[in-house]
């Protein structure tokens, strides 16, 4: 099958809007969706002249409420709306699988319009899919559509066994939000006939990206059938940088390869994902870097160490995972570039939070031969995490804060306290700065945290969590590649930091 097309979806009030959004990117999408249910009634009654009006095909949609548009009059009014309508040169039209108007369909054929046949469920992922989307196909000149909105990583596994149940023909198969979203980008992997896409600050429908994104973040046109799948699974992690880093360097490389976020709140049915997709490898994030433990065939020392695996790769679908954790060298080399090379012995250093993230942070610190303390919320977690690496524990509150005054080097910031898209918050507010500690942030999104903008204020010198980010990726990008990360996209990431 051939690659899938990008169309664009124009949802604007007037044609004349519509028109110059279609003109805006010009070049970048294959194909325009006419969303008429958003036009104002004047405009909706001249619809028929925007066909002649771009140079691309058009897809004509008047789109009931209940299926998550706009349109709230009478069907009556809107099967003549469409009637009027389709002979106006518009290439397909979008009707919906119960609509029932012999002399509608009578018009689109004889206009010679090809007919999207499509099923909407905004509210989930409908458990008899696989049956309804059989019957969506049963018209060899329509276009089966199915657009879904799976609501959680388990529904996603669902939506994907029926793409891969279904005979690889002209179709739309696709699940809206975030947790569809691996869906859109891998409509020509999937055998999907197109990925909608919406102007940029004009969303569409959930999930949709602009055609400039798809292209420039996700490489949308380099992907086909046997293109190797990698990603981040996280939560949240739509917010992730990995994709850029890592779509960056396959670019650069030329390899056959994307990365994509997924949202993952079940990590088993995950799995699943990952068997449908044929996933090679994975980085891992808040909050799964333990919990994927228990998958890993193999493991590295860092992971043994740490008990914290942020990168599993492997060579086959079904094959075993190998884990291994890069947060240990990502995190130790902006600290290496401050300090001009090792540590100084005897470090005192504050470690907030006992997450995974910071098992790779005490481990490397304690390895380094600095003097720690684990501040955490969680009293049995932070006992814990100090426990196994001989380091001490201080409860994260005034009476912690005092204790850290002798452990105030270095203070890293480990929790995800700041993180997009609670971005306002502070994990310890009440931990003062005298302007002679380091202070590491590492959360990375936003790049200047409350946390640390306290720590600029009163002028310590501050690692954001960006610099940790591209070190460690660096190191996955290895792994998945087995090349080194190309110097080039190197430098442009180093740009897009600055
Ligand atoms: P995790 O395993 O889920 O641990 C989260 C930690 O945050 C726990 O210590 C938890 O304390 C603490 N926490 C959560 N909410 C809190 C709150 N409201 N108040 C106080 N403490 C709170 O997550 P992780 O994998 O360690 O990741 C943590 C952060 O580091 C994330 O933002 C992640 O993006 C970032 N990170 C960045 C890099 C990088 O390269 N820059 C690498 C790794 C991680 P409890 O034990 O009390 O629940």
């Amino acid at each position: 099958m051939d690659r899938a097309s990008i169309c664009l979806c124009l949802a604007a009030e007037s044609l004349e809007a519509d028109r110059k959004l279609a003109e805006a990117y010009r070049g970048k999408a294959d194909l325009l969706e006419l969303r008429a249910d958003h036009l104002r009634p004047e405009e909706l009654a001249r619809a028929g002249e925007f066909p002649r009006q771009v140079d691309l095909p058009v897809i004509l949609t008047i789109r009931r409420v209940r299926d998550g548009g706009l349109f709230a009059g009478a069907e009556s009014g809107r099967i003549a709306t469409l009637e009027r309508l389709v002979v106006g040169g518009f290439r397909y039209i979008d009707i919906e699988e119960d609509l029932d108007a012999p002399g509608l369909e009578a018009r689109i054929a004889a206009a010679g319009v090809r007919i999207i046949r499509s099923l909407h469920d905004h509210g989930g992922v409908p458990a008899d899919l696989g049956s309804r989307a059989v019957r969506l196909a049963r018209r060899p000149t329509e276009i089966p559509k199915a657009a879904v909105m799976p609501k959680s990583t388990g529904d996603l596994a669902r939506l994907l066994a029926v793409f891969s149940g279904q005979p690889r023909g002209e179709r739309i198969l696709l699940g809206m939000g975030d947790y569809g979203f691996p869906t859109r980008v891998l409509a020509t992997r999937l055998g999907s006939f197109l990925c909608y896409t919406s102007p940029a600050g004009a969303v569409v429908a959930p999930g949709q990206v602009d055609p400039d994104t798809l292209e420039s973040l996700y490489r949308f046109r380099s992907i086909g059938p046997a293109t190797s799948v990698y990603g981040v699974i996280g939560n949240p992690v739509m917010h992730s940088r990995s994709p850029r880093i890592h779509n960056l360097g396959f670019g650069e490389l030329g390899r056959d390869a994307v990365y994509l976020p997924f949202l993952v709140d079940d990590l088993d049915a995950f799995w699943d994902v990952a068997d449908a997709l044929d996933i090679r490898g994975l980085s891992v994030t808040v909050p799964h870097k333990q919990a994927v433990l228990g998958r890993l065939s193999e493991a590295d020392s860092v992971v043994r160490a740490t008990g914290a695996c942020n990168t599993m790769v492997r060579e086959r679908v079904g094959g075993p995972w190998k884990g291994s954790n890069t947060d240990v060298a990502g995190f130790l080399a902006p600290l290496r570039e401050l300090f001009g090379g090792a540590l100084p012995r005897g470090l005192g250093a504050t470690v907030i939070g006992a997450g995974g993230a910071a098992r790779a942070v005490v481990h490397a610190l304690a390895a380094a031969g600095a003097r720690v303390l684990v501040l955490n919320r969680g009293e049995d977690r932070g006992r814990r995490l100090a426990a196994d690496f001989a380091v001490q524990y201080a409860s994260l509150d005034e009476s912690g804060f005092a204790e850290a005054r002798a452990f105030a080097d270095l203070v890293v910031q480990t929790t995800s306290v700041g993180m997009a898209p609670e971005s306002s918050a502070d994990p310890a507010p009440g931990l003062v700065f005298t302007g002679r500690e380091i202070v590491y942030e590492l959360v990375y999104s936003p790049p200047v945290t409350p946390f640390m903008k306290r720590a600029l204020d009163v002028g310590c010198r501050v690692v954001g969590g960006l610099r940790m980010l591209h070190a460690q990726a660096m190191e996955q990008f290895r792994l998945f590649s087995g090349a080194e990360y190309p110097a080039r996209a190197l430098a442009e990431l180093e740009r897009e930091r600055d």
